[in-house]
């Protein structure tokens, strides 16, 4: 390589130092008096142009400061030349050489990042008024504006929950960038400002190399690309951005719409990066360089999930001088609110939440707080699921339509939902909600029965229409309730925990079932409706053995048997599917809905092809929405989410720690009275003791609004509203389930203090 340099360039080498490169080669090249870059680049086309762009720009910007390397031209004056080096021919070009420290191996002081946003806004200066249509032309996979390019590389990424995502914020991406890449200023930009493509020189930035990324893209994207690398090895990823963004706003002021992007392409870079880096690993394991960023990238995407966007547009705005972006107050979204809805329609906690977006397990609020929610299962597989919501959108884009038309997505669906049943609940009516499903159940049941009379479960809850009040303790008995109606048999919860019968063995369960079988006293039956866990009882679990021997007797009066699996289905309780498998139970019918949609309106009956045949011999079924072809196609993402994320597995992984972390609490504080439930399905009771067992309603209420002032979500419930609920979306993490008892645990602490 010596003689070939002397020939071309003229120059004479007495040291040469390989360097490392993401896709070309580099070389160090030292001389007597100088040092030099020479850069190789396997030979295309394209890549030539794109090169003499490069330097184009680098001419450009030659300036006494040496903040950029300068091309140095080959013997015939020419920039970039193919040369043949052992035996490949490589596009070439040779540059000067900058001195300094990577701004990846200094202290990075708030004054040396206010010195990156202030050298990076001067070269931004300069570049506005360059021009290379080559440049301009390139439409590349590192450029933020062309994301979508990098939507291939998705599949190379392992693990299906990174996927999700990275696949999440794609979609932000195309929701809040794409509709407004017109109105944002374009520019050339460096596009790389990585910690390895910045100099440092005395606690100043002296020097950017590597323009190989240079763009023709919204201005904002030098910032999302600067800040990415500068927040993405620290804690708190919004702490550092503030030098960087005062200094560059006063060089080059920023503007409101751009600030406003801000988060979603810091958020779209950092997916840029895990792609690629993905990529790579598959086809090019060798080159460490090539994924050196993945950590700290996937680091920061899962940081950053958990920042409210508005927060972080907040942090952009105060750092470039504009006042924060202020919701309306509370009390005037309250009485909006109530102008036209009734006051029975209520709100949670005193202070209510005004939402505003909501990704995975983390809720955001118009004011920049994140919640995690440890408390809804409605969306199951994650808030605002990309697949789901992909599901939704293509097919909503396709072809909404009801059951009175043939479309595919019925017939699919219907055959991947019943897959997860026992082979006998093979026929399935679908409707919109949890309600609507178990008020046709009961239809059914008695259809077939020709019975009246329901046996129904203490405290247990299962829909809000007249069908459902009646066979909803919680509600008919409730001090405003409708009171039993004649043809309801309430059985007792059989709870091990509060109960007559405490020895869960089994022993208890077929005691509490005998007690349900002499309060049935032979009469003709109907059905009988019970959740395998009782929630709104305080998610109590059946006591073992309870279903298997109630269910024959039940089937002997001429019953039917339901399970309401609205909020133990689809793999929550972790070792199960369905919660009627702790049983060891197959029911007649399983009512369905909540998780189902992940928050979309869905609701289902599946029951035996008997009772189906029996419902035939009365009037048509329709619902209008039921079984559409958009719901189809989200219960389908929902179930491919299930599998794909191993969220049933998940489940239980965390849920056995998240009760493990509960029964220590428990060993710690005499307030706790038991904790109980499976997998992400969890209740722990709150006592004044845990001899006298009595039901403590202020500790649990304090419990609940202390955490919801330390942004997480819980419920309470059961009879005295004194059993703490959580049921979290299933991609609910260790750390999430840590963060909850550890806030738990100080709210307890300090309980303990002020009543000491
Ligand atoms: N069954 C059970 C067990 C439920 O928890 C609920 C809702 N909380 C329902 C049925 C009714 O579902 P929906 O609110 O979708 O009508």
């Amino acid at each position: 390589m010596k003689n070939i340099l002397k020939q071309v360039f003229g120059i004479t080498t007495t040291d040469i130092q390989k360097l490392n490169g993401y896709e070309n080669f580099n070389y160090l090249i030292s001389t007597e008096s100088e040092k030099y870059i020479f850069k190789t680049y396997t030979s295309d086309g394209d890549l030539h142009d794109l090169i003499e762009g490069e330097n184009e720009a680098l001419l450009y910007l030659d300036n006494d400061s040496k903040l950029t390397p300068t091309p140095i031209p080959f013997l015939d004056g020419t920039y970039v030349k193919t040369l043949t080096i052992e035996g490949q021919d490589l596009t070439c070009r040779l540059l000067s050489f900058l001195e300094g420290q990577f701004l990846g191996d200094v202290t990075q002081s708030y004054e040396l990042l206010s010195s990156f946003g202030t050298v990076l806004a001067e070269l931004d200066l300069k570049l506005q008024c360059f021009k290379n249509y080559t440049i301009k032309a390139r439409k590349f996979e590192w450029d933020i504006q062309h994301l979508s390019l990098n939507e291939k590389f998705i599949k190379d990424i392992p693990v299906a929950k990174n996927r999700a995502l990275v696949k999440y914020f794609f979609q932000q991406f195309n929701e809040n960038v794409t509709p407004h890449v017109n109105d944002l200023r374009q520019s050339y930009i460096h596009n790389d400002s990585n910690e390895w493509n910045i100099l440092t020189t005395n606690n100043k930035i002296s020097g950017f190399i590597d323009f190989g990324d240079l763009a023709y893209s919204p201005l904002i994207n030098e910032l999302a690309v600067a800040l990415t690398y500068v927040c993405y090895d620290k804690g708190d990823p919004l702490k550092w951005v503030e030098p960087v963004i005062k200094a560059y706003n006063k060089i080059i002021p920023l503007q409101e719409k751009e600030l406003s992007v801000l988060y979603y392409c810091i958020a779209a870079k950092l997916c840029i990066s895990v792609c690629n880096s993905a990529h790579s690993k598959l086809n090019n394991p060798d080159n460490i360089y090539a994924f050196s960023s993945e950590k700290n990238a996937w680091n920061m995407l899962y940081k950053w999930i958990e920042i409210n966007p508005i927060k972080a547009e907040n942090q952009f705005r105060t750092a470039a001088g504009f006042d924060i972006l202020k919701s309306d107050s509370l009390d005037n979204k309250v009485e909006d609110r109530f102008e036209n809805l009734s006051e029975i329609v209520s709100l949670s906690y005193n202070k209510p939440i005004h939402m505003t977006k909501a990704a995975f397990q983390y809720m955001y609020d118009g004011e920049g707080n994140t919640y995690l929610d440890a408390y809804n299962n409605i969306p199951h597989v994650g808030h605002c699921h990309p697949d789901v919501v992909k599901a939704g959108q293509q097919q909503m884009a396709t072809l909404n339509t009801n059951t009175r038309y043939l479309y595919d997505n019925l017939a699919d669906y219907s055959k991947q939902l019943l897959g997860a049943f026992p082979k006998s609940l093979n026929k399935v009516f679908f409707v919109n909600s949890g309600s609507a499903a178990s008020d046709l159940a009961i239809r059914l049941a008695k259809f077939h029965t020709k019975n009246d009379k329901l046996m129904v479960m203490e405290h247990g809850y299962h829909g809000h229409t007249q069908n459902g009040i009646e066979i909803s303790d919680y509600k008919f008995n409730n001090k405003k309730g409708e009171g039993q109606k004649d043809h309801i048999i309430k059985t007792v919860i059989p709870d091990t925990y509060r109960g007559e019968h405490t020895n869960n063995d089994g022993t208890a369960g077929e005691q509490f079932a005998n007690d349900a079988v002499n309060l049935l006293n032979n009469e003709s039956i109907a059905a009988f409706i019970s959740e395998p866990v009782v929630g709104c009882g305080g998610q109590v679990p059946l006591a073992k053995g309870y279903l298997k021997a109630l269910y024959p007797i039940i089937r002997k009066n001429g019953g039917v048997c339901i399970s309401d699996e609205v909020q133990t289905g689809f793999g929550r309780l972790g070792d199960y599917f369905w919660g009627f498998e702790a049983q060891d139970v197959v029911p007649d019918m399983v009512v369905i809905g909540k998780p189902m949609g992940n928050s979309h309106p869905m609701g289902a009956v599946v029951c035996t092809e008997a009772l189906a045949k029996s419902f035939e011999q009365g009037v048509e079924f329709f619902s209008s929405f039921g079984g559409n072809p958009v719901s189809c196609d989200i219960g389908k993402a929902v179930l491919n989410v299930i599998k794909e994320e191993e969220l049933q597995q998940n489940a239980k992984n965390v849920g056995n720690y998240y009760i493990t972390l509960f029964k220590d609490l428990a060993n710690d504080f005499d307030c706790i009275g038991d904790v109980r439930g499976s997998g992400l399905f969890i209740g722990v009771e709150i006592v004044k003791d845990t001899i006298s067992k009595t039901p403590d309603y202020d500790l649990a209420q304090h419990i609940k609004n202390e955490l919801k002032n330390n942004f997480i979500l819980i419920s309470t419930d059961g009879p005295f509203d004194s059993v703490i609920k959580s049921k979290p979306p299933m991609c609910f993490t260790k750390e999430n389930a840590k963060k909850v008892v550890d806030a738990v645990r100080l709210v307890l602490e300090k309980y303990e203090i002020k009543n000491s």
